[in-house]
């Protein structure tokens, strides 16, 4: 069957001397992976088109959940990100986002919300401006989460719900931030222990706060798909 379908490129893959395997996540399969026959031989057709973070408009044969693979036909550029103009860190972060999709996501399994998450961050405004991009970062990483239905609590104990205004614990096992006198007897609370206390109120304005919670955050990520992140190490 042919299919139509706007997505993100999430990354490539070579295949074979030739070909490549892309994934995506698109509008309407959720993340979706396309065999894209010569394009190691035609780099003209697919010039600046398969790169990272790129909105794209997709052409494709599709055939059924474990009749692998589908087949591009055709790319067309809607969103160019341009990613080799940007600064370093926010190359990083954006990757982290793809990282959300790669880690979480099954094949073929769509959600209108996840697209709308990656559209406001990939397609904002300012796009090379760091210190938006971290409050967009931590947007994604608690809509996303949440849309899972594993959303951290960050400015409230998740035990009493008592009001924080720093994060010195959190346990990425269960619910997030959590206080001293919840937290004190259990037998592992020292392994909460933030190393450098995040104070969320300089959250708004200071970016190595917005980074060390994308962090804590990350830990709790990593907890709940089982699997690593490798860009967290690129952004020190
Ligand atoms: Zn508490």
């Amino acid at each position: 069957m042919r299919m139509e379908d706007e997505g993100f490129v999430i990354k490539k893959k070579e295949y074979s001397d030739y070909d490549i395997f892309g994934s995506f996540y698109t509008n309407n399969l959720g993340k979706i992976n396309l065999l894209i026959k010569n394009a190691r031989k035609s780099k003209k057709r697919f010039m600046g088109k398969l790169e990272p973070f790129n909105l794209v408009s997709l052409k494709f044969k599709y055939k059924n959940q474990g009749s692998y693979p589908n087949l591009l036909e055709s790319i067309d550029l809607i969103d160019n990100h341009n990613y080799i103009t940007l600064d370093k860190k926010i190359i990083v972060l954006s990757s982290l986002i793809n990282e959300y999709i790669d880690n979480f996501e099954t094949l073929e399994n769509p959600s209108k919300k996840n697209f709308n998450y990656l559209k406001d961050f990939f397609l904002r405004k300012d796009k090379n401006n760091l210190s938006l991009c971290l409050n967009e970062v931590i947007k994604f990483q608690l809509k996303y989460l949440k849309n899972l239905g594993v959303s951290p609590s960050v400015q409230r104990c998740f035990k009493c719900q008592k009001n924080l205004k720093e994060i010195n614990f959190f346990d990425i096992q269960n619910g997030g931030n959590i206080c001293y006198s919840c937290g004190k007897n259990n037998t592992n609370f020292n392994s909460m222990r933030i190393k450098n206390k995040i104070d969320l109120r300089s959250v708004k304005r200071d970016d190595n706060s917005k980074l060390n919670l994308i962090k804590t955050i990350i830990n709790f990520s990593e907890f709940h798909s089982g699997k690593q992140f490798n860009s967290v190490q690129y952004l020190d």
